[in-house]
């Protein structure tokens, strides 16, 4: 549900990370924030500083479409919220404990980041408080036979969740939590399906 997502936001306006302060105005305004009081990079939500080796300044043209390594995509649970954050992003194994990190959506670039760093990722971005995951893996760019090291245990890599009205399972990328459901519908996730017909 929301509470996690409320949680980032949060952290968005709280994490004053001295790299931020350094940061030239213009790419202030590349990641620039929503909020007048908060021109905290949105990067901070995907990983500390403290695990940043590198941040690389980058035009978005020259992300690649569809980078190699293990991809990670928001799931947008709330359809009727714009978000401005980070839609996706790919992490790749540079070896030598160096992880480079292409990440897109309204903010977008790149970073080197420590294993540390790369642990953090998938502990924060796969942990799920609600009912449908907010990130999910790319079961495409992920073998299923040996997963990535830092994605926990306990992460399915093909998600699904049941529909409180047609008690149907779908993907979780078909499952919504919207904050105004129908109060005849007895739960809070419904599939794509019941929420266009309701
Ligand atoms: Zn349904």
């Amino acid at each position: 549900m929301g509470t996690r997502k409320d949680l980032l936001n949060s952290q968005l306006t709280t994490n004053r990370q001295p790299r931020a302060a350094l940061l030239k105005s213009s790419s202030r305004d590349r990641f620039g924030s929503s909020s007048n009081t908060a021109r905290v990079p949105r990067v901070s939500m995907l990983v500390s500083d403290e695990y940043i080796i590198e941040r690389v300044e980058i035009d978005e043209r020259e992300l690649e479409r569809d980078p190699a390594g293990v991809q990670l995509r928001y799931n947008q649970t709330e359809p009727a919220i714009i978000r401005d954050g980070v839609d996706g992003l790919a992490v790749i194994d540079q070896g030598d404990e160096q992880y480079r990190v292409d990440f897109w959506g309204y903010a977008f670039g790149r970073l080197y980041i420590n294993s540390e760093g790369v642990e953090e990722i998938g502990q924060k971005l796969t942990s799920n408080d609600g009912e449908i995951p907010s990130w999910i893996l790319d079961s495409e760019t992920v073998n299923d036979d040996d997963p990535p090291w830092w994605v926990p245990e306990s992460v399915a890599i093909e998600p699904t969740v049941t529909c409180n009205n047609c008690t149907k399972t779908v993907s979780a990328q078909e499952g919504l939590s919207p904050r105004d459901l129908p109060p005849s519908i007895d739960g809070p996730v419904v599939c794509q399906t019941c929420w266009d017909q309701r």
